[in-house]
């Protein structure tokens, strides 16, 4: 009951990335690289551990970024050539790389950290993807000439990799979806058909993480323009909550979603998050615990899952340990106020 999890990404060691950065500089080259990637990969795990995490993840030791780390390994795409484009509805400009040819997977994505991960730890192993419409809101098109049968393409490489990453043990395949607090209307219209696409044929437990954010400038800013209640969630909880995806992934605390939007998931595991990723402060186990209590109204506990409001790769690393171990404290107050009941 009351499971713990993250939302997938952990800070970095300084010997491996610059810190706090969204996009960090690896540290190392080549061979050096891929063996202080795979050594970074553990460290995140038995920090997890420590902290008393359930369902622990690789922390995204093995990527610089959480789109481009999947781009970076699919033949079809143009990175030397970069355009820029507004994403998220302009939000942000970035530069992005341009689809020019057939998308093909090079090979295994994840397959390197899945499996080592995988031999040395003993919990359950969420594994993070993105997203397929948030994929083609990050990259510019130049060969399919339309976005959703871009996107059909994505799901279908991510569904090669999925089902790899099952067949070496992962217990938890979370694809991560901001897009879709952005564009509500394509979530119904293809949104959800593209992540079935990408979970064809798994029997691991799937996610969709929509979140609002890293918390960096340019989302609290949007975040600030919009208005006094958040209720995305609202338009496209009902298309979730009939779609076979069995988890999703929210973000609670410190936001304006009025919790009782989490009623509209009945039948489907909602993950909380009841960790902040977009301040510093450590939140008290007692602030970590009544957010789990204002969830309980709206989710039976069976189906409660706590976590973090997204990823914490740009945050200072004491303080991203010290949120999880606060996590898990509060879990347990939640959990003994529940068996006291
Ligand atoms: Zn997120």
């Amino acid at each position: 009951m009351l499971m713990t999890t993250t939302s997938g990404s952990l800070p970095k060691p300084t010997w491996l990335a610059e810190p706090q950065k969204l996009w960090p500089a690896w540290r190392l080259r080549g061979s050096e690289l891929a063996a202080g990637k795979l050594d970074a990969t553990l460290l995140a795990i038995k920090l997890q551990e420590d902290a008393g995490i359930d369902t622990v993840t690789d922390g995204e030791q093995s990527r610089q970024h959480f789109v481009h780390g999947f781009l970076e390994n699919i033949d079809g795409i143009d990175f030397d050539n970069r355009v820029e484009m507004g994403i998220r509805d302009n939000r942000y400009k970035a530069m992005v790389p341009t689809v020019k040819s057939e998308l093909r997977l090079k090979g295994r994505v994840h397959g390197a950290e899945a499996q080592h991960a995988r031999a040395h730890t003993k919990r359950k192993l969420r594994f993070t993807l993105p997203g397929p419409m948030t994929i083609v809101d990050t990259i510019a098109d130049s060969f399919y000439g339309d976005r959703i049968k871009m996107a059909m393409a994505f799901a279908g490489l991510l569904n090669e990799e999925a089902r790899a990453l099952e067949a070496d043990g992962v217990d938890v395949i979370q694809f991560d979806e901001p897009a879709f607090n952005v564009y509500m209307d394509a979530v119904k219209d293809w949104g959800v058909e593209a992540l079935h696409r990408a979970i064809e044929g798994l029997s691991c437990t799937t996610t969709v993480h929509i979140c609002y954010g890293y918390g960096i400038k340019a989302n609290i800013d949007w975040k600030s323009s919009l208005g006094g209640e958040w209720r995305q969630y609202e338009q496209i909880f009902p298309a979730l909550a009939t779609s076979r995806i069995d988890q999703v992934s929210v973000e609670c605390i410190n936001s304006r979603v009025p919790t009782q939007l989490l009623s509209l998931l009945a039948g489907k595991d909602v993950v909380i998050g009841a960790i902040d990723v977009a301040n510093d402060t450590v939140e008290t186990p007692e602030q970590v615990a009544a957010v789990i209590a204002e969830a309980l109204r709206f989710v039976p506990k069976e189906h409660l899952v706590v976590g973090t409001n997204c990823g914490m790769a740009p945050m200072r690393t004491d303080v991203a340990y010290a949120k999880l171990n606060a996590l898990t404290a509060g879990t347990a107050l939640a959990r003994a106020a529940i068996a006291a009941y």
